[in-house]
């Protein structure tokens, strides 16, 4: 097994890989199970990756919030806007990544339902 550069992408794959695992290029003779397995992997990269975003934009609202209330001097004056905007874009930030969160599960439920149903099917022969 050697490591070879996905002629596509050019990132490094292994001489084995029939499917480009990071942009899906098929390198030889794929099949069904192939590309269910790179779409798994896929949503199951996506999700870790919206999880940590979802975390990051969660640490800069409570940033933005502790701004507020330096900025405010403890709530007694009135905040400038920055913090404001910070704590707003966050919010909506949250939001937009919640949704794709939850189109990520639903993708991969349906997977999985497949999943099932092809090997209940397979059973049946
Ligand atoms: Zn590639």
């Amino acid at each position: 097994m050697a490591i070879i550069a996905c002629p596509d992408c050019g990132k490094k794959i292994s001489s084995r890989a029939v499917i480009c695992s990071y942009c899906g290029f098929q390198l030889g003779e794929v099949t069904e199970q192939d590309l269910e397995v790179y779409r798994a992997r896929k949503l199951r990269d996506q999700r870790y990756r919206l999880n940590m975003i979802s975390y990051l934009v969660i640490t800069v609202f409570i940033g933005g919030f502790g701004w507020y209330w330096w900025d405010s001097q403890g709530f007694v004056r009135p905040p400038t806007q920055g913090p404001l905007i910070l704590m707003a874009l966050t919010a909506l930030a949250y939001l937009v990544v919640r949704v794709l969160l939850f189109q990520n599960r639903r993708s991969q439920r349906a997977m999985r339902k497949k999943q099932v149903l092809g090997s209940g099917l397979g059973r049946n022969l």
